[in-house]
């Protein structure tokens, strides 16, 4: 008899967490690590929602709160995405989770089943296929080209239907690549989607950080049969650099976000109560500080994709959004180290933390062997002295 779970036997931890940890624990032994792991903004929390949680502390705010969210975030919610996207929900079909990831976690246990097939481009978000796993499911993971834009196309989403397809994974913008799909892109999806009969779920959280003014959509805006199958996962953690505060959410159908909360009553309760009211005040209070953030990203997307494309042999896609670059390394795979060989994107991210004392993490991790992803979430100081680590090193592998 096995002590653990075939479910928990088959889980691995989340990479991108594991290399911040190794990164954090040279640190701790004094060794100047340039860190591109984290998924995090670098700002601190803007003012305004710091002050909304005081409040709510100083309140009283302090006990549990309705499963699914309190109204008044559920109206926030509503208010975000009529004006953002020009859709309507009502607090039926909105649910607030303990973070992003919890409200795709709840969505797959709420919508999967033993022989569902999920479909999920690559590159890919690290925890979508273990929590497809988890529910059950089969993640059907399909290649996207880097000439492409790492965009899936209609004949390769076609060709991984089945009767058994239950759902389409789409991230937009995606970490890592940072590709997104245009009004164009998400129409031929959306086609495609109703005439086979599935669910979109549309990763939404990297809505706000785009550059170069590209309008972003979501797939649900693009009329009623396709809103009727899309849930949108979302949440403020990017956004606003609220990613300790762990608030996400979700909407679509009363029947599929009745059925998450019901899941969600039976395992966390209400996400914090005073986290909900800084992110009340976060959707629909001043939205300035988020501009100042995007524009730093911005600044920043611009020089680290410039020196990563001067770096010999290796080409690097210029992110639409979010705050990741995921470079093409493997012009360097074969070469060698004092007599060690790089493989693979692992081989190489662990020469660069032990050469370079630099974190980036494996594409490997992401379903595409060839790449690093690399987070500019990080001053341009760091940035700089990193990308010339990164450059010293590949120099001396041979
Ligand atoms: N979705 C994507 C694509 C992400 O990159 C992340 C975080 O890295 C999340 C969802 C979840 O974010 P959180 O759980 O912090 O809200």
């Amino acid at each position: 008899m096995f002590i653990l779970s075939s479910r928990a036997r088959g889980l691995k931890p989340s990479p991108t967490l594991a290399i911040n940890a190794k990164a954090k624990s040279m640190q701790a032994q004094g060794i100047k690590v340039v860190s591109f792991g984290a998924g995090e903004p670098d700002f601190d929390t803007p003012e305004n929602i710091k002050r909304a949680a005081i409040k709510a502390i100083q309140e009283g705010f302090t006990k549990y709160t309705a499963v699914g969210g309190i109204d008044e975030l559920k109206d926030a919610i509503i208010q975000k995405f009529k004006r953002d996207s020009d859709l309507t929900y009502k607090r039926s079909e909105v649910l607030v989770s303990c973070g992003g990831k919890h409200s795709f976690y709840n969505l797959a246990q709420a919508l999967f089943d033993q022989g569902d097939e999920v479909i999920i481009p690559a590159p890919y978000w690290v925890s979508y296929p273990p929590m497809v796993l988890l529910a059950g499911a089969a993640p059907v993971i399909i290649g996207t080209r880097e000439e492409d834009n790492f965009k899936i196309t209609p004949e390769g989403l076609k060709r991984a239907i089945t009767p058994k397809t239950k759902a389409l994974v789409l991230n937009s913008p995606s970490n890592p690549t940072g590709s997104a799909y245009t009004k164009k892109d998400l129409e031929r999806i959306a086609e495609i989607a109703i005439s086979s009969n599935f669910f979109v779920i549309s990763d939404e959280i990297y809505e706000k950080i785009v550059y170069d003014g590209f309008e972003f959509r979501s797939i649900a805006s693009l009329g009623e049969e396709i809103r009727k199958r899309t849930i949108i996962v979302h949440g403020v953690a990017k956004t606003y650099a609220m990613t300790g505060w762990r608030i996400g959410y979700t909407a679509g159908s009363e029947e599929i976000i009745s059925a998450m909360n019901n899941i969600q009553s039976q395992s966390t309760s209400n996400p914090t109560s005073i986290s909900q009211k800084a992110s009340v005040e976060a959707l629909i209070g001043s939205q300035d500080e988020v501009k100042k953030m995007v524009s730093a990203f911005a600044q920043r997307r611009n020089y680290i994709v410039d020196r990563l494309n001067e770096i010999e042999g290796v080409s690097c896609y210029k992110p639409i959004g979010a705050f990741y670059v995921f470079p093409n390394f493997s012009h360097y795979y074969e070469r060698t180290y004092q007599g060690k060989k790089i493989n693979n994107s692992t081989d190489l991210a662990d020469f660069f933390l032990d050469v370079a004392r630099v974190a980036v993490v494996p594409g490997v991790e992401f379903g595409a062997d060839p790449f690093e992803r690399l987070s500019y979430a990080t001053s341009m100081e760091d940035i700089r002295e990193g990308i010339d680590r990164i450059e010293d090193a590949l120099k001396k592998l041979s």
